[in-house]
């Protein structure tokens, strides 16, 4: 693998919310797995020799793991920039710090722009009016932040899903880029077991994802195509493997974490 620049880091299976459709089945027990904070560690140094140019945090909700202010300046330190994709529903003063360096930008996931959609899909009452708190927060700060509108109405009943109104919102609160993106067939978003079909072909292109247990994936949707395991094989031996378990189909996408996988998202690189 030639052209590695973008790496998915999933810190934790941990989440304070338990959304309908989430596609890492994450939920409040979920755990931060195998990998400790010095493995996290090795990884990214090893990916920044790799010609990794930029990681984005995911879980999970990466903000609940104790160690993401010591990784992100450890990937900072690397030369790596920093997307942390964060559910901005519960944000202390050490991690409103962390996000305010320069290199660090932010990505969420909205649904309604009325709370009781919203809440309905993330299944926990008061996390709109937190997310949105948490938005304008980041906007009064200055940090780049950018979020995607999944409609999950094929898989939620929460009436006719105000999509637009969601992205009209989000534009009013400042956010300068506004994303949507369909439901995913993964996780708990699958009706069955998971389908090549939910994946663009490009899986493996230049990014790679890493799994709380330290399980290597082409991409965080590709969550059953395993490479090998970081904790008892060597990164570089691993992605030797990319190319080859990609799949192909005909859809494309973008994918960014979170449940947002947008074509017209930002490139990853
Ligand atoms: S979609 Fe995101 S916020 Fe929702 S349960 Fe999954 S990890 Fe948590």
């Amino acid at each position: 693998m030639t052209d590695l620049r973008f790496a998915w880091l999933e810190i934790t299976g941990k989440c304070q919310l338990s959304c309908t459709h989430c596609y890492a089945d994450s939920g409040p027990r979920g755990t931060h797995g195998a990998m400790r904070t010095r493995d996290w560690s090795r990884a990214i140094s090893q990916l920044a020799e790799l010609g990794v140019q930029s990681v984005q945090f995911i879980g999970g909700e990466p903000t609940l793991h104790p160690d993401l202010p010591s990784l992100v300046d450890h990937t900072l330190d690397a030369g790596l920039s920093v997307e942390i994709f964060t559910n901005l529903v519960d944000i202390g003063p050490r991690l409103w710090d962390t996000f305010s360096r320069p290199g660090v930008r932010l990505a969420t996931s909205y649904y309604s722009d009325t709370a009781s959609q919203h809440d309905a899909v993330t299944r926990r009452r008061g996390s709109h009016a937190r997310t949105q708190a948490n938005i304008v927060e980041a906007r009064t700060r200055d940090i780049p932040l950018r979020a995607g509108v999944i409609d999950v109405s094929s898989s939620t009943f929460i009436g006719q899903q105000r999509t637009r109104a969601a992205r009209d919102e989000l534009s009013r609160l400042g956010v300068s880029h506004v994303g949507s993106d369909r439901l995913r067939g993964v996780g708990r978003g699958a009706a069955s077991s998971p389908s090549p079909d939910e994946l663009c072909g490009r899986c493996g292109h230049g990014a790679v994802a890493i799994s709380a247990t330290g399980e290597v994936w082409p991409c965080v949707f590709a969550r059953w195509i395993s490479l090998g395991n970081i904790l008892d094989t060597d990164l570089s031996v691993i992605l030797s493997k990319v190319a080859a378990a990609t799949p192909a189909s005909g859809s494309s996408c973008w994918p960014q974490g979170g449940g947002s996988c947008a074509p017209n998202d930002p490139p990853r690189a």
